[in-house]
């Protein structure tokens, strides 16, 4: 077994990296991915890469990428490039996608939030899932993780209060933060702020930028399918 140099991914604040041997997923993951992606049993590891903090943005925009979905093509060039010539398949991002919170679980990177973006001890809720790649290596596989969630030790959720919808008193709801993220003088066009008001790991959030880019693309989607 090989030990993996993430230095490449590192350096392009894909930090987050976790290596599963598919054949020890849980059964019924595995299942849904071999049927799904790999009927043929060609590869041996699933690998999981996320970005943690600013990073990712700095030297994503450092590198110019100009296309629609800039952080999708960058983060599959960047691991392609680290794959070197190693065979494998890209199953996320695309059409067709895999469970990323259940993988982020088995990584020990995701909890529920109140406003249902995963969170963290380390990164607060300043991390996503970047790729998911099926490979034909033979790295040491991640050990698995188990977190506590920040949320927990939260006694005054100041999350729930900053909610302008109100759309997180009594468990989220979808239709109340659609609703309000519509209205002219939202302040949720470009942002989420509940999420902002969150104070775990505060020193990794994304900037403005970013924050903008990421939500704009969701209110792009709630225009087109919830009108
Ligand atoms: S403010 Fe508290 S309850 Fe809300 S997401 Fe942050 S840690 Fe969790
Ligand atoms: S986007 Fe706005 S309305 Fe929706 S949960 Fe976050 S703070 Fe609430």
């Amino acid at each position: 077994m090989n030990t993996p140099d993430f230095t490449l991914l590192n350096e392009a604040g894909l930090n987050l990296q976790a290596i599963f041997n598919i054949d020890t997923l849980p059964a019924k993951m595995k299942a849904d991915i071999r049927q799904r992606f790999d009927t043929e049993q060609r590869y041996r590891q699933l690998i999981l890469i996320g970005h943690g903090g600013k990073a990712m943005w700095t030297a994503m925009k450092a590198a110019g990428v100009a296309a629609e979905h800039p952080i999708d093509q960058f983060s599959i060039a960047i691991t392609e490039r680290w794959l070197g010539g190693l065979r494998h398949a890209i199953v996320y991002p695309a059409e067709t996608s895999v469970g990323l919170q259940a993988l982020g679980k088995l990584a020990g990177w995701h909890h529920a939030s109140p406003f249902m973006v995963g969170i963290n001890e380390t990164w607060g809720s300043w991390y996503a899932y970047r790729v998911v790649v099926l490979t034909d290596s033979d790295f040491v596989p991640t050990p698995p993780q188990v977190t506590t969630s920040p949320c927990t030790a939260c006694l005054d959720q100041p999350c729930l209060a900053a909610c302008p919808a109100g759309a997180l008193n009594g468990g989220f709801d979808l239709q109340k933060c659609i609703a309000y993220r519509k209205t002219p003088t939202s302040r949720c066009k470009a942002t989420c702020v509940a999420r902002i008001t969150c104070p775990v790991a505060s020193d990794h959030r994304y900037s403005d930028e970013q924050i903008a880019h990421t939500y704009s693309i969701s209110m792009r989607m709630i225009e087109r399918y919830y009108d």
